[in-house]
């Protein structure tokens, strides 16, 4: 399978996995339709499905248009059918979606919205995680409480470290800026945004990242480090605090 990253509106990123044997093809969060259709007619390719990881608009925006052009089939959550349009397949927390050679499990991850999922293509190690995980930053939580956000990400840090992270937006440098301000002695951390701005002047998405590397720079994937605990003054308090504090942070930054 091949995952082409198309950049769409401002900063979001949508990502189409093609079957290059069968001509199958999938699209991740189409904020909006020319840029799809505009990949799909250079390649002669069609669209088979659309999946949706939460229902904000720069995430199904093109839905019904690519739909039209292409008899797609729209899934998301089954929780999501009223606020996403023409839902052909409802998903269900923890099940196998399995068409033609797509396969992927669908993981409930509430909290930037309640009805928002990850899916995890297992056979490549690929996870889309939409406005949840971000490399170097979380979602805000608009609808979800704290709590849910933090156990939504621990179910992420449960997936083998080697898990490809391609996520919704292209906010790795900025979220960078705020992870070193609480994380300032880390190498790895410094190193990746090195590696970010390298990237960035090419023109290049930072995407993917992989869990490992999250693991090691994303501040919020961190909310157990002892350092970060004390540079936030929150020695001894739980993780859950400390990732909840740092979401309060992030917001007003
Ligand atoms: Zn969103
Ligand atoms: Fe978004």
């Amino acid at each position: 399978m091949k995952i082409e990253i198309i950049p769409c509106l401002k900063d979001n990123y949508s990502y189409i996995i093609i079957d290059e044997k069968n001509k199958k093809t999938c699209v991740i969060d189409p904020s909006e339709s020319k840029p799809i259709i505009d990949f799909l007619e250079k390649k002669n390719l069609k669209l088979n499905y659309i999946l949706n990881t939460h229902h904000h608009y720069d995430h199904i925006g093109g839905n019904v248009e690519l739909k039209k052009k292409y008899n797609s089939k729209i899934l998301g959550f089954e929780e999501d059918y009223k606020k996403i349009p023409q839902i052909d397949i409802k998903l269900k927390d923890g099940e196998i979606w399995k068409e033609d050679n797509f396969e992927a499990k669908i993981i409930h991850i509430p909290g930037h919205t309640l009805g928002h999922v990850c899916f995890y293509f297992y056979k490549d190690n690929n996870l889309f995680t939409g406005d949840t995980l971000f490399s170097l930053g979380c979602g805000r939580i608009f609808e979800g409480t704290y709590e849910q956000m933090f156990s939504s990400l621990e179910k992420i840090k449960k997936l083998p470290i080697k898990t490809k992270i391609y996520c919704g937006h292209e906010y790795t440098l900025q979220n960078s800026k705020f992870c070193i301000q609480y994380d300032n002695k880390n190498q790895s951390l410094i190193k990746k945004i090195k590696d970010i701005n390298e990237k960035l002047k090419k023109n290049e998405p930072t995407i993917p990242s992989t869990l490992e590397d999250e693991f090691k720079n994303n501040i919020f994937l961190r909310s157990d480090n002892e350092e970060i605990k004390s540079n936030l003054n929150l020695k001894g308090s739980s993780s859950l605090t400390t990732f909840s504090k740092l979401r309060d942070l992030k917001d007003n930054f």
